[in-house]
C-alpha cells in the first residue's frame, strides 16, 4: 500500500509538490522556534529532465542540486534562466573540479583540502567566490564520501585562507533511518560543530541537512538547506555511477 501512495504522490504536478514541502518547512521551522526563511529549498534534480527543471523554476524554485558534472553541464546550457543559482551535491573527482568551478554558484560536497585548493585555483576570476560546504560523515561508513567530524576544524583553518572559496559551512548525507528521533540525534553533533566554529568565519552560516525522508528532523536541527529530490520530482530511475553523457 505505501508503495501505491508514494506513486500517486509522484503524480502530482511538480508545483503542487514544491507547494506542499514549503508548506512542511514552515511548519517544521515555526514548530522548532525559528523563521521559516531560515531555512531555504534546495531542489535536487539529478536525473531529471530540462524540461522538468523548467517547471520547477516556473513554480518559483530558483535553487538547484546536481550530482554528475556532465548531466550538470548540459542543463546548465539548456537553462539559461535569470536568478536560477545551480548547487554541486555529488562526489568530486579530481579532474572534474574545473568544470564544477567554472559553472556553479555553490559546492556542498568538499572532503579534502585537494578538491579546496582546485576549486579555489580554479574559479575564474571573473565571477564571485565560490560558496563551499564541508561535507562530513556522520555515520561513520568507509564507502560513503565526507570527512570525519574530528577532521572538520583542521580542514575549515585551511580552506578558510582560500580566496577564491567562501566557506558556509556542513553538509551531510546521513545513513537512511526510519525513526525521527534516532534522525535527530544523528544531526545533532553537527549542528553543535557548526556552531562551535561559526563565530571564528565570516560566511559561515550553512547547516546543508535534511532529503525527502528526513528534512523534518533536519529542520528541527537547525538545518538552513534542506537538499530534496524525489519528494518534488517523483522516484528517480537508481543510478550508481556517472552516466555518460547522451549528446
Ligand atoms: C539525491 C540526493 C538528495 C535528494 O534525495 P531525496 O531523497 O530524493 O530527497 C539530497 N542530497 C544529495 C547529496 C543527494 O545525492
Amino acid at each position: 500500500m505505501s508503495r501505491l501512495f508514494c506513486y500517486s504522490a509522484a503524480m502530482a504536478s511538480i508545483a503542487e509538490n514544491i507547494s506542499t514541502i514549503r508548506e512542511q518547512i514552515t511548519k517544521c521551522a515555526v514548530a522548532s522556534g525559528r523563521s521559516p526563511d531560515s531555512v531555504s529549498l534546495l531542489a535536487v534534480s539529478k536525473t531529471q529532465s530540462a524540461e522538468r527543471v523548467r517547471e520547477a523554476f516556473a513554480a518559483g524554485q530558483r535553487d538547484f542540486g546536481e550530482n554528475y558534472v556532465q548531466e550538470a553541464l548540459a542543463k546548465i546550457a539548456a537553462l539559461p534562466l535569470p536568478g536560477i543559482c545551480w548547487h554541486f551535491i555529488g562526489p568530486i573527482q579530481s579532474n572534474k573540479t574545473r568544470e564544477i568551478a567554472g559553472n556553479f554558484a555553490w559546492v556542498h560536497s568538499v572532503d579534502r583540502l585537494k578538491i579546496a585548493q582546485r576549486l579555489d585555483a580554479q574559479r575564474p576570476v571573473s565571477m564571485a567566490p565560490l560558496n563551499v560546504c564541508i561535507q562530513v560523515n556522520l555515520s561513520a561508513e568507509e564507502t560513503k564520501s565526507g570527512t570525519s567530524l574530528e577532521e572538520v576544524e583542521a580542514l575549515c583553518a585551511q580552506i578558510g585562507q582560500l580566496k577564491n572559496l567562501r566557506l558556509r559551512g556542513l553538509m551531510a548525507i546521513p545513513a537512511p533511518c526510519a525513526d525521527p528521533v534516532l534522525q535527530r540525534e544523528v544531526f545533532r553533533p553537527l549542528a553543535d560543530l557548526l556552531n562551535r566554529l561559526a563565530p571564528h568565519y565570516p560566511h559561515m552560516d550553512t547547516l546543508s541537512i535534511g532529503m525527502s525522508d528526513d528534512f523534518e528532523s533536519a529542520i528541527a536541527e537547525g538545518s538552513t538547506i534542506v537538499r530534496i529530490g524525489s519528494a518534488i520530482f517523483g522516484p528517480r530511475a537508481q543510478i550508481t555511477s556517472e552516466p555518460t553523457p547522451q549528446q
